[in-house]
């Protein structure tokens, strides 16, 4: 509240409620491991999530007593195992959504302390998710666990109706996306924001009257449906909310010399370059719709860089400016980049040609799906809708 609506009494709260914390908090804890089941998510639950709010709390304050406090709940024993690997084989089994979630403290830690072996670490773990547990959707966790990469992901589409917590799965890879963006200036974690959006949260239920909401999304071959959790205001009620604020945050990022376009959605940003204010506002349909159109508005022409994330899946974009075809490097898992004098009014345009695509979901069911759907017997439930996921 204090760094977005400006609310100067927040600053007193907090440090109240984190003295409380100081005080009174037991320090002891367990890891979280893949057996005895009771500790996957660690003992107390998820307390190796804590560490991203106090550190960020000292970015905001510069009082080290929040620092020294996240660095209680640091969960080095865990990050550690992706110090040299993004293929670990003894980092299954554990709570999939918290321990995603736990990297943003990682990452809060690298933007503090500057070591770049938090920032290894950020990388492995992000490209184990990608390269082992993550569905086409950008969903993971069937189980709500880090499965082994001996095929159980794609059995998991056949034994399991929990396939991702979907809301709070999306929250924990939507902030370490991002950290990574800022930490890299890569264009290629933007592409696992995207599929979320569209697939995970962008996919859910909408919550409804006495807490009814989505948990988790059912990717079941023979029964996948879409329907409310049991339970009111859980976890995943509260991610919901969480997430749809830091859409805000997804959208453009920014350095001296240039404003990245991340994600491709109906939105504006102004930024503040060259002595002037910079307004860019997008138009667009996408991903029902190949183009995007972003109109710029400035008091005087500009000279600056506009990148724009080319997905990785995409192929043959283009590009005009005021109508005439524009030839701008496009490389899919990249930034297109255009530097130029830009003038009040211009009118960019950026097509993404929408294929149909298959990814396998891991080495051992390269092609898992059609036979499987034709035989559904398909309890589609009154709450479900058109599914999107794949
Ligand atoms: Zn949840």
């Amino acid at each position: 509240m204090n760094q977005y609506a400006g609310h100067d009494g927040t600053p007193l709260l907090m440090e109240k409620v984190v003295d409380w914390g100081i005080k009174n908090l037991d320090r002891a804890r367990a890891h979280a491991a893949n057996t005895p089941w009771e500790l996957h998510s660690g003992i107390p639950l998820e307390w190796y999530t804590l560490s991203e709010n106090l550190y960020r709390a000292y970015q905001l304050t510069g009082l080290t007593k929040y620092k020294e406090f996240g660095d209680v709940w640091r969960y080095d024993s865990y990050w550690n195992k992706f110090a040299e690997t993004s293929a670990p084989t003894n980092a299954q089994g554990v709570h999939a959504y918290s321990h995603c979630n736990s990297f943003s403290g990682a990452a809060m830690a690298y933007l503090i302390e500057g070591d770049p072996r938090l920032l290894r670490i950020l990388k492995n773990f992000h490209d184990y998710l990608q390269s082992s547990q993550c569905y086409a959707t950008g969903g993971y966790g069937p189980a709500e666990r880090y499965v082994f990469a001996d095929g159980a992901l794609g059995e998991s589409l056949a034994l399991r109706m929990d396939s991702c917590e979907a809301s709070c799965c999306s929250w924990a890879a939507f902030k370490l996306a991002k950290y990574l963006m800022m930490c890299t200036g890569e264009s290629r974690y933007g592409d696992w924001i995207e599929r979320l959006l569209y697939n995970a949260i962008g996919a859910a239920l909408p919550i409804v009257e006495n807490g009814k909401h989505f948990y988790y999304a059912n990717y079941h071959l023979g029964a996948g449906m879409k329907i409310y959790s049991h339970n009111p205001y859980t976890c995943c009620s509260g991610t919901y909310l969480q997430n749809v604020v830091e859409y805000q945050n997804l959208i453009y990022f920014h350095n001296d010399a240039a404003l990245h376009v991340n994600l491709y959605l109906p939105s504006s940003v102004i930024w503040e370059t060259g002595g002037q204010a910079v307004k860019l506002t997008q138009e667009t349909r996408y991903p029902e719709a190949e183009t995007v159109t972003m109109r710029l508005d400035m008091p005087q022409p500009q000279n600056f860089t506009l990148r724009l994330r080319v997905p990785a899946w995409s192929c043959g974009v283009s590009f005009k400016l005021n109508g005439s075809a524009l030839n701008v490097a496009a490389q899919p898992g990249e930034w297109a980049s255009i530097r130029r004098e830009w003038q009040r009014g211009d009118r960019f345009e950026m097509t993404i040609p929408l294929n149909f695509r298959r990814a396998p979901i891991d080495r051992q069911h390269p092609d898992n799906t059609p036979i499987a759907w034709r035989s559904c017997v398909a309890p589609w439930s009154l709450h479900s809708r058109s599914c999107t996921s794949t």
